[in-house]
């Protein structure tokens, strides 16, 4: 499909992909924060003391754009604590101590009748996308049906190392297809695109069987190009539709709505058994993870938890990320939690974590040619120098996804990615100036 939406070739290193996964059926302590999705923190519920189980109801969706949020242990609620957040932000976290037991809610189905019992049911499960950006999911599909052309799932896994989603599209296929039928049957949904990398065949023939059981409408597989940002929904609607989603704008507004297929899974999870999300599947990976592999814990678990099960480290890592190596979040220690949306954890040695030194611009444009977004990065930087605001807002640098392509192909090592999130917060920062001037 020619230059547009170019994207670069990375390293796989999928080497978790055939190893079994493991469990934390037990923890000792969860930390849940009340932000794990876009839009408003969720409402506590419980307080301190408080006895909860594994699916009791600890923080409710606070207006149209939030989450419920649930137990992952049974036992006491023992601290309402002040939690930080990766954008510096500060959100209350139920912390629970566990009992042992993981004693269940006593749940059952939701009874569904209608397209607005659908998206209710959507909203309790407290599922948002999965894939790393948690926008709630009921909102995402709380449109006219009319207006959805095609429901993307995206198995797309582009980011080096993360298997998790793969795991659960070859573990969870009877949760995926009692949602797509869903999907049909409530929101009129005809068309489901389950779009993956070329690379992942076993992943391809487990969705084209499923795809092949399906009755009434069209669930087919599309193979994509093993390029990154493959799974950006930019990147996926175009090569999966050929339509092409203007700056601004979001893929409902061309027809398309993209659901996570770790999302998709939870939904039908739900949908069957009436427990809401509250386990994860995350890879652990990096150069200093013994025997790295995929693990499903509850929401809430230290992230060392994972790193212990998975042998401890070869090496001290010197940085830890939720996510993946191009997108990922540097967190400060291995004691924050698995939150609903952590596909992965890394932790990377000295030498893996090494930053090479920067040189100066060579204005080769490689960094302009590569943008899947059609941006400059070259001039962001320059702007940022200048701090012109303006000329930020005229590069649109608000578009920039920070999928860290610029960066990756830079010959220079300039530290694009970081700018381009720098500039950002300047923009933030001079109409938030602006804002209390008027
Ligand atoms: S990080 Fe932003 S500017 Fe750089 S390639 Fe990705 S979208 Fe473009
Ligand atoms: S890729 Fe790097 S060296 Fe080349 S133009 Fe962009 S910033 Fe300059």
């Amino acid at each position: 499909m020619g230059s547009y939406l170019p994207g670069i070739f990375t390293p796989h290193r999928k080497g978790t992909k055939d190893v079994s996964v493991a469990r934390i059926e037990n923890v000792q302590t969860v930390t849940i924060p009340m932000s794990m999705h876009i839009g408003k923190p969720a409402k506590p519920v419980v307080k301190v003391g408080d006895l909860v189980k594994v699916g009791t109801k600890i923080g409710e969706a606070d207006g149209k754009i939030s989450s419920d949020i649930y137990a992952s242990v049974s036992g006491k609620v023992v601290r309402l604590a002040d939690f930080l957040l990766s954008n510096g932000a500060t959100t209350t976290a139920v912390v629970i101590e566990a009992d042992g037991e993981m004693t269940k809610e006593d749940v059952s189905a939701p009874v569904i009748n209608s397209r607005e019992d659908f998206i209710a049911a959507v909203k309790q499960s407290g599922v948002v996308g999965l894939g790393g950006a948690g926008f709630p999911t009921h909102v995402k599909l709380d449109v006219p049906a009319e207006k959805i052309d095609y429901l993307l799932i995206n198995g797309a896994e582009c980011e080096p190392y993360i298997t998790s989603d793969s795991v659960t599209m070859l573990t969870r296929r009877d949760d995926i297809l009692y949602a797509i039928n869903a999907l049909n049957r409530y929101l009129g949904v005809k068309n489901i695109i389950i779009g993956l990398e070329k690379s992942n065949k076993k992943v391809i023939a487990a969705m084209q069987e499923l795809a092949a059981s399906v009755s009434g409408f069209s669930v087919t597989v599309k193979v994509l190009p093993d390029k990154y940002p493959q799974g950006g929904e930019k990147v996926l609607v175009y090569h999966a539709t050929g339509r092409k989603i203007p700056a601004g704008k979001l893929p409902i507004d061309i027809g398309c709505v993209v659901l996570n297929s770790t999302s998709v899974a939870a939904i039908g999870s739900y949908l069957r058994t009436g427990m809401p999300l509250v386990k994860k599947c995350i890879t652990v990976e990096g150069g200093a993870v013994k025997q790295p592999q995929n693990v499903i814990a509850p929401v809430g678990t230290p992230l060392k938890e994972l790193f212990e099960l998975c042998g401890g480290f070869k090496e001290e890592p010197v940085k830890i990320i939720y996510g993946g190596p191009m997108m990922g979040i540097t967190v400060p220690n291995a004691d924050v939690p698995v939150i609903k949306n952590t596909n992965a954890i890394l932790a990377l040695t000295k030498k893996e974590a090494k930053q090479p030194k920067s040189t100066a611009c060579i204005r080769c444009g490689a960094c302009v040619n590569t943008c899947p977004f059609g941006l400059a990065p070259v001039n962001i930087a320059e702007a940022y120098e200048k701090e012109d605001v303006d000329a930020l807002n005229n590069l649109s640098v608000n578009a920039c996804m920070e999928c860290g392509c610029c960066s990756f192909v830079c010959p220079g090592n300039r530290p694009l990615v970081q700018i381009n999130k720098l500039s950002k917060n300047l923009i933030r920062e001079k109409a938030a100036k602006e804002g209390n001037k008027s």
